[in-house]
């Protein structure tokens, strides 16, 4: 449920945080749709409780016009009653669909602006240096029959791409690797479905139809592609009520996705960069408010790790408001040297979405009962202390890519390039690939 009354009473620091992140979303409407609605319910209520009131009266004893007035009367409530619900209900789901665009509040420390603006956190490596021509991917995975984008041209279209020999062993290693990493962490692992009800879609925050959705759906169904674990995962913990002692709770997801990249003409399309299909592991957290901070951390910091043990270069940058979307209220990026494209490519993205998601999930806890403090005077003798639970809260979700294997498997394939157009394997990814060390031309 979308927090209404806050957004009532902070509507001046909501449009700005609207205009700072350059995104939708009407506050000035949703406060008048909401105070509509609010009044609306009252007098629905005001109606029923009359009609309440007549009904106790005819009860009684009386005599018959007085009779035949209140059953007049009490028919007119039930038309008015009616009418009013048809009206309450199409108000309220205008409510919902414009409260959906309200996005989430910003982090106190997120630069203000656009991608430009973005602050570095952290830098780990140097650009290698090359004393040969450097070449991308494409041109080593082609050489080295790892991919064939033809094939996929054909059988799927554009964006789609077969990988093979030792790509394919490169893709299982990453995913392995990085598991088996991560589960030592306090993460339970899970492999999520790929199909995903649109109503789940919507609540993670996503678009699931329109024009320039990111989202594919099936024609004839309300079932949506994942375009991230995040959707499943989160929808996994629809309407949960979690004991506080569960929190937090680390899950590590292995998934396919799918997004359409709609809008995403003139960026980098060649290979393996911006496909339709890819596989990741994806961290997902969902925690207590007041951890939501140092978890982020956390998981960022879990992401370098691994990425300076693969001997990448990269740039940790904490994100504008322009490029934070509608969940996050904070959202760190690591961008990887890509010495092929020429350039900082985003290889993962880290983003604390506080209440946003779980507001629109459900998904709550119920803080354990606070302990008495040992300074309070024990309750008067033979008197019953009423114990009354803590209420319900609502969760804070965290996610935080692992490994997203395409844009992995370029920054490998061209950081480890030798002169030859052979590639070497990262040490640490050996085992995972049956030793294999370097991939030669066959
Ligand atoms: P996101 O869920 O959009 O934050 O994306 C997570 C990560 O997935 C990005 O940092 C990229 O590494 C990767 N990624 C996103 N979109 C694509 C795509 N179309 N093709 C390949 N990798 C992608």
């Amino acid at each position: 449920s979308i927090d209404f009354k806050f957004i009532r009473e902070n509507k001046e620091a909501i449009a700005t945080n609207i205009q700072n992140r350059k995104c939708g979303g009407d506050v000035e409407q949703v406060v008048q749709l909401y105070e509509q609605s609010v009044s609306l319910n009252q007098e629905v209520d005001k109606l029923r409780a009359e009609r309440n009131a007549i009904a106790n009266a005819m009860k009684g004893k009386l005599d018959a016009s007085r009779r035949e007035e209140l059953i007049e009367q009490g028919k007119q409530l039930k038309e008015q009653v009616s009418e009013l619900e048809v009206e309450l209900t199409m108000l309220q789901e205008k409510l919902q669909m414009e409260g959906q665009r309200i996005p989430n509040m910003t982090h106190p420390a997120v630069p203000i602006g656009s991608e430009d603006v973005a602050t570095l956190r952290k830098e780990v490596g140097s650009q290698r240096e090359f004393p040969f021509p450097v070449r991308d991917h494409v041109d080593l995975g082609l050489a080295l029959d790892l991919f064939d984008f033809e094939a996929a041209s054909e059988v799927s279209g554009t964006k789609f791409y077969y990988l093979k020999n030792e790509a394919v062993l490169l893709e299982m290693a990453l995913i392995n690797w990085t598991m088996s990493k991560l589960l030592p962490k306090g993460f339970t692992p899970l492999s999520t479905p790929d199909l995903i009800r649109s109503t789940v879609v919507e609540k993670c925050g996503f678009q699931p139809r329109g024009q320039n959705t990111q989202v594919y759906s099936v024609e004839g169904t309300d079932l949506c592609l994942a375009g991230t674990a995040e959707i499943p995962v989160g929808g996994m913990y629809m309407d949960s009520m979690l004991p506080e002692s569960a929190l937090p709770l680390k899950l590590l997801a292995y998934s396919h996705c799918f997004r359409t990249e709609a809008g995403a003409a003139g960026s980098a399309t060649r290979g393996l960069y911006r496909v339709h299909q890819f596989s990741k592991v994806e961290m997902f957290v969902i925690c207590r408010p007041d951890e939501s901070d140092a978890l982020h951390e956390e998981l960022i910091s879990l992401e370098e790790e691994l990425y300076a043990s693969l001997g990448l270069h990269f740039k940790t940058l904490d994100m504008s408001t322009e490029d934070l979307g509608a969940p996050a209220y904070r959202k760190y990026d690591v961008e990887a040297w890509m010495p092929g494209l020429g350039r900082y490519g985003e290889i993962s993205s880290a983003s604390n979405c506080t209440d946003y998601q779980s507001r629109r999930l459900n998904i709550r806890y119920r803080p354990a009962a606070a302990a008495t403090s040992p300074a309070a005077p024990p309750p008067p003798k033979g008197k019953k202390v009423k114990a009354s639970l803590p209420s319900p809260r609502f969760a804070h979700t965290l996610n935080a890519t692992a490994c997203a294997v395409p844009r992995m498997m370029i920054a490998i394939l061209e950081n480890n390039q030798q002169e030859d157009g052979s590639v070497v394997i990262p040490e640490v990814l050996r085992p995972f690939m049956g030793g294999i060390d370097v991939i030669r031309s066959k």
